[in-house]
């Protein structure tokens, strides 16, 4: 018997794996449930930053094997939701770069950063490197949705409110009283996964939900810049010429947050730790960050996302917690996850 896929979450990795499984076969029906109107958790919130970089040999076979999918889906749309970027690393005064951890070769470059050249301390160092690109990541799900309309189900404003193991499949209850049983689930909940009725299931995972910040830079970008990344500060400034500005992305050190606390907007706090950052590599620059958007994404201990079972027989498979990098893994964690919900586990734990 084929078995019967129920995603939970219709964020990146939830759209990704259901298009994953659709592509595979072998599932006798589809079905994502998503509690709000659309993606509406981190993926709403996402830079759609994909660069080729990962700090360890986890991050940096997700980044080229993500790439290579990301590269044929982007060929194939018609929404446009992907530009190329050209990229330079930057290294600020005493900072080491580590060219292991970049997935192509980096190329000693001029400080030739269109609009902010100027803006940059004098002993900064600068290299270039190909693979990079943005994306619009509410469109692409637009698109993975529009894609899969006759051969998914895609349930809105279906909030679970509780999930069990039953028999040799799963139970998922939802806050209108429906009932939906499958054969194997993915879960793909986002920052939600810490919460209930999440909670007790992952638990064992020591997932934590840490804020994250891209603040708007009043600098106006061209269509020409490149995407700057400072890896030692995990922080990039990317130009988005349509709006007329540049986003800055950095690291924020807020642990334990939860979604529902951060529709409140950004704090003092989140724009005066972005500004010490960008100050570091261009002092003055600092009082133009003005504005932004914050929200929040599920870390995992080890620094590289989850894809696994909840336990060695379960029929839930986790999928998530990508530490602030979703987007540019997505395809293929969605992969991995959709080889597991194919897997017999009694089988391939016998
Ligand atoms: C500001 C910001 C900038 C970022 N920039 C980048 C970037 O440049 N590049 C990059 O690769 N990554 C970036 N990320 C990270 C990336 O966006 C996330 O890792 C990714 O979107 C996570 O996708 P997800 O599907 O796991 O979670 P989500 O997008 O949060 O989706 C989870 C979904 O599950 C739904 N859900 C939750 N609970 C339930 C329930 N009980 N019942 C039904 N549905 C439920 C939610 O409504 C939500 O839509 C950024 C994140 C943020 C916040």
């Amino acid at each position: 018997m084929t078995p019967r896929l129920l995603v939970i979450g219709g964020g990146i990795l939830g759209m990704m794996s259901a298009s994953a499984a659709a592509k595979a076969g072998g599932f006798s029906e589809i079905i994502v449930t998503e509690q709000a109107l659309g993606p509406s958790g981190a993926s709403h919130y996402s830079g759609g930053v994909h660069f080729p970089y990962g700090r360890q040999d986890r991050t940096r076979s997700l980044t080229r094997k993500s790439a290579v999918a990301l590269a044929a889906m982007a060929g194939s749309a018609v929404s446009g939701w992907c530009r190329p970027l050209a990229m330079r690393v930057v290294a600020g005064p005493g900072e080491a770069i580590d060219p292991a951890q970049f997935t192509g070769p980096l190329d000693p470059a001029e400080p030739d950063m269109g609009s902010l050249a100027p803006s940059f301390c004098d002993d900064t160092r600068f290299w270039s490197i190909a693979g990079a690109h943005v994306a619009d990541v509410p469109a692409l799900i637009a698109q993975l949705q529009l894609e899969l309309v006759a051969r998914i189900r895609v349930a809105h404003g279906l909030r679970c409110v509780r999930l069990r193991e039953r028999g040799d499949g799963a139970e998922a209850e939802f806050a209108t009283g429906e009932i939906i049983s499958a054969d194997v689930v993915i879960l793909a909940a986002g920052p939600w996964i810490v919460e209930a009725p999440f909670l007790e299931l992952t638990e064992a995972f020591s997932i934590r939900i840490k804020k994250v910040v891209a603040l708007h830079l009043d600098r106006t970008s061209t269509l020409d810049d490149a995407l700057i990344f400072m890896p030692r500060a995990e922080a990039f400034l990317l130009p988005q010429p349509a709006a007329g500005r540049w986003l800055f992305s950095y690291t924020s050190t807020d642990w334990d947050v939860r979604p529902e606390t951060l529709a409140c907007g950004l704090s003092r706090a989140d724009l005066e730790a972005g500004r010490a950052v960008l100050e570091r590599f261009c002092p003055g620059l600092g009082r133009d960050l003005t504005s932004g958007r914050v929200f929040c994404d599920a870390y995992s201990p080890s620094g590289a996302p989850v894809v696994a079972r909840l336990a060695a027989q379960s029929c839930i498979i986790l999928a998530g917690a990508a530490n602030g990098s979703g987007y540019r893994f997505s395809p293929q964690i969605a992969r991995e996850a959709v080889a597991l919900a194919a897997e017999n586990p009694t089988a391939s734990t016998a």
